[in-house]
């Protein structure tokens, strides 16, 4: 039976019943000079967002995307994950150059994917909470730079010595196809890899072409309006649904920063689960493709099952 690490050890994938999430954040810093408001810390507050994600919509599990130079803190996204009653799965990796710790400048691939290796192995951050996944593997640009194509390339090829998947940040959607493709070239399978932030990408030539090649498009910033109305977002989905690629797609809002709790007046971790499930039903959306979109791809995903 294949399992999901999740930060209480491995679960059984026929344990994951109920919802997923597949790229949140539960705690994260991203402070930085220009943006002092950029952190998740509201614990309290997210526990009470995930027990009620839970009891409304039956959320099972949640991926934590938040990997090293985010602010990453495994043992609250455990505290938190507990005390809602849901499993949750940390991660590890570099997010995009702006945020690389200094050992990416300094070390080459195959040194970094040692590194990752070995934490993916023993645990983050001297706890024995093991990632689950690499994400969110990050670039910025219509292509990486050569420090970002050395996280990538490092993490293609941790993935493919532990049998992990791994799911990037292509900001803004931009670079998305360009990673897929410089994954694969590492070994890494097709279904092993999942594109972020394509909800934000107007072209849907790129999804169709990652999906066509049996990997997984994320369209994973429901709510955040301001990046672009999710009335498109839908629109974009219901396009890929409708050209085949039901079982390519993850869904997730990308909570990552208190100013998006609903406590504060954000649209929270339920906003994909509530509103864009209910408008997705109306539709015409099917039980058995709903089931794909908010659980069974990702396990699938996640377990590196290919059906
Ligand atoms: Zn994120």
């Amino acid at each position: 039976m294949a399992t999901v690490e999740t930060t209480a050890g491995p679960v059984p994938a026929d344990r994951i019943t109920g919802t997923t999430l597949a790229h949140e954040h539960l705690a994260i810093d991203l402070r930085t000079p220009e943006d002092a408001a950029g952190t998740l810390a509201q614990e309290a507050d997210i526990i009470d967002e995930m027990r009620d994600c839970r009891e409304r919509f039956g959320l099972s599990l949640v991926v934590d995307l938040t990997c090293r130079g985010m602010g990453r803190d495994v043992e609250a996204v455990d505290r938190i994950a507990r005390a809602a009653g849901i499993h949750a799965v940390v991660s590890t990796g570099y997010y995009y150059q702006k945020f690389h710790r200094p050992e990416v400048a300094r070390l080459d691939v195959e040194a970094l994917a040692a590194d990752l290796v070995e934490e993916i192995e023993t645990g983050c951050d001297g706890t024995r909470i093991r990632p689950g996944l690499l994400g969110e593997i990050g670039s910025h640009g219509e292509t990486p730079t050569p420090a970002e194509e050395r996280s990538l390339r490092a993490s293609a090829l941790a993935a493919v010595a532990t049998g992990l998947s791994v799911a990037t940040h292509a900001h803004l959607g931009n670079g998305g196809l360009g990673q897929f493709e410089l994954l694969l070239s590492c070994g890494l399978a097709p279904h092993r890899i999942s594109i972020g932030h394509q909800d934000l990408w107007r072209d849907a030539a790129q999804h169709r072409a990652i999906a066509e090649q049996g990997g997984y498009v994320a369209f994973d910033t429901f709510g955040k309006n301001s990046y672009r109305p999710d009335q498109e977002r839908v629109t974009a989905l219901l396009g890929f649904i409708e050209a085949g690629y039901a079982e390519r797609a993850l869904l997730s809002n990308d909570v990552s920063r208190d100013s998006y709790l609903r406590v504060n007046g954000g649209t929270g971790y339920s906003h994909v689960l509530d509103t864009t499930a209910a408008t997705l039903r109306a539709a015409g959306v099917d039980q058995p493709t709903m089931e794909l979109l908010f659980r069974r791809n990702l396990v699938r995903f996640l377990t590196g099952e290919q059906s």
